[in-house]
């Protein structure tokens, strides 16, 4: 595997941003955002999972920039609901995506349903300017519950109960959930590939 001294991180997410730069900074010596860069792009999510969306948005970008580039795809998957929201996560209810929305459409389908097993999943990718391209996949556990409780995080977090926590993710600190999250868990897996490859 090639070395890398340059990444770009192929979000705007800025929680996303932040979490990224703190788990793999000392792999890189300089991690961009698209913004460091001046990079304003919509790139259309067409994949039908998380990881070929997750290629498709990091190899536009490093085709673009000729410098590696990461990027995340993550959702909610409810099993009473087969797996949705699903890679429709963010526009659950429509667009523009709306958190309030999805939550309230989640909700609403699953009024009076007893098992409310659900997991995040996310799909991590590094993709090379030459087409090289590493994935990790990070899931954590939960269920949803009848009503939102807290503020913190963002997205679906109010709504789901962390079975790693023992409370809900809309309560949790930063910290807490970072420990135990999706994301948190396929940046570790990343962290180990990139270790193993050094
Ligand atoms: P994307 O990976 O940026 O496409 O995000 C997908 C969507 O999944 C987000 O807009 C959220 O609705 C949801 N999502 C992903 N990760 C989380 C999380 O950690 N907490 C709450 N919602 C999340």
């Amino acid at each position: 595997m090639q070395k890398i001294n340059e990444l770009i991180i192929a979000s705007n997410n800025k929680h996303k941003i932040i979490e990224i730069k703190a788990i793999l900074g000392e792999f890189f010596q300089n991690i961009y955002s698209l913004q460091d860069k001046n990079i304003n792009v919509k790139i259309e999510e067409t994949g039908t999972t998380f990881e070929e969306n997750a290629i498709i948005k990091a190899q536009y970008i490093a085709n673009l920039t000729g410098i590696p580039a990461l990027s995340d795809d993550s959702g909610l998957e409810v099993k009473a609901l087969g797996g949705a929201p699903g890679v429709y996560s963010a526009r659950y209810a429509g667009e523009p995506s709306d958190s309030n929305k999805n939550n309230e459409k989640l909700l609403k389908e699953l009024k009076n349903v007893s098992d409310r097993t659900a997991n995040f999943t996310s799909v991590i990718a590094i993709c090379f300017p030459n087409g090289e391209t590493i994935t990790a996949k990070g899931q954590t556990f939960g269920s949803i519950l009848t009503a939102p409780q807290g503020n913190n995080g963002f997205g679906y977090d109010p709504l789901f109960f962390s079975n790693d926590l023992n409370k809900c993710f809309g309560i949790a600190t930063s910290e807490e959930k970072n420990a135990v999250s999706h994301r948190g868990r396929a940046l570790q897996n990343l962290k180990n590939i990139l270790t193993v490859n050094k």
